[in-house]
């Protein structure tokens, strides 16, 4: 059994490891541990071991364990990850620091209106549907000028780009693409990367993974 802290370690010497390979510094770089679905009793290690941003893909479940973890920790920053409802963005703001998942303006309303409200203004991403897949979450490629000029006309600041490839394809196109993207558009953090492919992301530009498995499961690729 590895522990939780020790995965954390050389999860962190990767990042350290792809980032140098990339000439770049390792400390652009942020882990965010991806803990939906884990229970408070998993998280604590982490929390121990100096982990600090988390992300949570349902405001529902981040509700039920958070708040009490929060207040022992109030330094902890709470990334929302998942996709997200409207109805949802009042809840969303108070809770998390930074939203991963804005994928649209009706969204961006919806949170306006919330943070005019709260005075609490989270960074968000803007997601992209960088496979062009149906199901997908994320705004399509072609409306992507669009949404960003919107977010920089409204007062939530703009955190960076973000996206999830295809499942079962080689990844590393499709976060070359979103780099490019950023340059195009001019935004510089870049939010790509989870257990599998983090290394890559980090090559390709990643300011931001976003590892769950790989953290909280021995034997998942670390
Ligand atoms: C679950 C999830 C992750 C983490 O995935 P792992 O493969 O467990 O590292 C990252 N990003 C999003 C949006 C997720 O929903």
């Amino acid at each position: 059994m590895t522990s939780a802290a020790a995965r954390r370690d050389k999860i962190l010497e990767n990042i350290a490891a792809a980032a140098k390979l990339a000439r770049r510094e390792p400390s652009e770089i942020q882990l965010v541990a991806v803990s939906k679905g884990r229970t408070a009793e998993e998280i604590e290690p982490l929390i121990a071991a100096g982990q600090r941003d988390f992300g949570e893909s349902r405001v529902q479940e981040a509700l039920s364990k958070w708040p009490e973890l929060l207040a022992c920790n109030p330094d902890i920053r709470l990334h929302g990850i998942g996709r997200l409802q409207s109805n949802k963005a009042a809840e969303a703001i108070g809770l998390f620091e930074t939203i991963h998942s804005l994928d649209r303006l009706s969204l961006l309303d919806a949170l306006t209106k919330e943070v005019e409200k709260s005075g609490h203004f989270p960074g968000v991403y803007v997601q992209v549907n960088i496979g062009e897949e149906e199901q997908k979450g994320g705004c399509p490629i072609d409306e992507l000028g669009t949404l960003i000029e919107a977010v920089r006309a409204s007062p939530l600041p703009l955190a960076g780009l973000m996206c999830i490839p295809p499942a079962g394809l080689e990844p590393s196109p499709y976060f070359a693409l979103l780099a490019k993207l950023g340059r195009r558009h001019d935004v510089t953090s870049l939010s790509m990367g989870m257990s599998a492919d983090y290394r890559q992301a980090v090559m390709l530009g990643s300011t931001a993974v976003r590892v769950g498995t790989a953290l909280f499961e021995d034997d998942a690729q670390a």
